[in-house]
């Protein structure tokens, strides 16, 4: 939890620990196998499908649609974890309006593509309840790889060259596995406990060693692993987070959106979760989304985000926007942070009209106050914990294609890496392909990558 001193407007129980059960409940539930068919048989199954081009892990569509349409769901299940071994994870927080559904030939006709998600979840859902785990091993090479990073990317790496047959060990800096699956991810679309319980089935594969406390240039560095291990793959998302630079910043109830976020998935009592009644949340993104939506639905009577460009230059999809804006939260645009007043606490937030334009972004010197007593930055995150000796572009560690890195036994992917959208579809693409480079590497076999 934050440390800062509870202020007047800052306080826990807003509402009954009834409405935020119902507030935080699964945002999709699963659909029953008769939805499930119905809504299967909307798929033309297309050849060379749009949607298949559209997932970063080219995951068959049409095939596991198929294959739910003739009553096989574990077949399903296996034609998409084949591909995305955090299936079960990405059916539940992709923005698949922006990817397989905004690409469904279904949308173009009728503005209601087939339910892609919700189906791809019917699936996995259906085979991970069951016992077991539904791959083997290959036989063991002798090959021990360091994954450092226990996210998205980390696992989808870890579990692809495990399966390949090598040892891998995980080095994760934080006390619970998943990355941002865990820690990030808005609470209504992954209840349940479902990111462990996802690690847990995809660590049955065996040949997995998750090394908790283990921080990348505290307690290992790379010389270390590079010195030990056959190759090396750096999983460890952009945990720095953007500071304002705004004046005032440093007064109590301003704080990082992922920070609110976190504190919210690892809280087992929402009533005992302080939330301001005015709270205004800076950026653009979807962690600017998902902390303003949370903050209103733990019972923050105004919820604002205010965002510097037009409503076009938002990182957050149009879907998550109007997410937002029905969920009863406020977007303002064109405004930028000018000060933070209040004594010891923020009071009111000051901003500047923007104007975006040729030559950038420009303060039109307009000026206008929001009450605030609680402030979320939502700005943007970077690397902590810069790797040595490897190349950096854009603040990222620079990969090919295949997450190869400036060192020729280290690979990266993830949002620590260039490339990719930031999303846990493309950090998955990012660890299986790496993997499957590496695997390449090391024993002469041919690049296996599913679509
Ligand atoms: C608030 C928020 C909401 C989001 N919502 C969505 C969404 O709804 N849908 C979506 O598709 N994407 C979403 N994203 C983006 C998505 O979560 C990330 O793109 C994805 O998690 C990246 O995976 P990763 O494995 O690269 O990094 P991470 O998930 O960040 O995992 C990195 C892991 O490495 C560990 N680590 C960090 N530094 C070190 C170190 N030095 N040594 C050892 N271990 C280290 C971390 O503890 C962590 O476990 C969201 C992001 C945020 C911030
Ligand atoms: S584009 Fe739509 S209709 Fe065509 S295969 Fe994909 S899901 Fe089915």
């Amino acid at each position: 939890m934050s440390q800062a001193r509870l202020s007047p407007g800052v306080v826990p129980g807003r509402l009954s620990s009834e409405e935020l059960a119902a507030n935080f409940a699964d945002v999709a539930p699963l659909m029953d196998d008769h939805e499930a068919r119905i809504a299967a048989d909307r798929c033309y199954f297309c050849h060379d499908a749009p949607c298949v081009t559209a997932c970063p892990t080219s995951i068959d569509i049409p095939l596991f649609i198929r294959q739910i349409a003739t009553g096989t769901p574990d077949a399903a299940a296996m034609t998409i974890l084949h591909a995305n071994i955090l299936g079960g994870m990405c059916a539940r927080v992709c923005p698949t309006e922006n990817l397989c559904e905004g690409s469904c030939v279904r949308m173009d006709a009728e503005q209601q593509p087939v339910e892609i998600g919700a189906l791809q979840r019917y699936a996995t859902d259906g085979l991970m309840a069951q016992d077991g785990h539904p791959f083997r091993r290959a036989e063991p090479t002798g090959k021990w790889i360091a994954v450092v990073g226990a996210g998205p990317a980390g696992l989808a790496a870890a579990h692809r060259l495990a399966a390949k047959g090598h040892d891998v060990v995980i080095f994760e800096a934080r006390e619970k596995p998943g990355g941002l699956n865990e820690y990030g991810i808005a609470s209504y679309k992954a209840v349940d406990g479902f990111a462990q319980s996802e690690v847990q089935w995809l660590l049955e594969i065996g040949g997995i060693e998750l090394r908790h406390g283990q921080r990348l240039g505290r307690e290992i560095t790379l010389e270390g692993l590079r010195a030990e291990y056959d190759a090396v793959f750096l999983g460890m998302g952009l945990s720095g987070v953007n500071a304002l630079r705004t004046d005032g910043e440093d007064k109590d109830h301003v704080t990082d959106a992922v920070s609110f976020i976190r504190d919210l998935r690892q809280a087992s009592d929402l009533t005992a979760l302080p939330i301001g009644r005015d709270v205004v949340v800076i950026g653009g993104g979807m962690t600017a989304v998902d902390a303003a939506v949370q903050a209103k639905l733990l019972g923050a009577e105004n919820s604002t985000i205010v965002y510097r460009r037009g409503r076009d230059r938002m990182s957050a999809s149009r879907h998550e926007q109007e997410h937002a804006t029905s969920s009863g939260v406020r977007i303002i645009c064109n405004a930028a942070p000018v000060a933070i007043h209040g004594n010891g606490s923020v009071a009111e937030m000051e901003f500047c009209y923007t104007q975006d334009g040729p030559d950038g972004l420009t303060d039109t010197g307009e000026r206008f106050r929001l009450k605030a007593d609680q402030v979320f930055r939502a700005i943007g995150q970077q690397l902590a914990d810069e790797p040595q000796g490897l190349k950096l572009t854009g603040g990222k560690i620079a990969v090919t294609a295949s997450g190869r890195t400036s060192l020729p036994d280290v690979w990266a992917g993830g949002d620590c890496a260039t490339g990719g959208d930031d999303l846990t579809v493309t950090a998955v693409a990012e660890g299986r392909d790496a993997a499957e480079d590496i695997d390449a590497r090391l024993t002469g076999r041919p690049v296996e990558i599913p679509g």
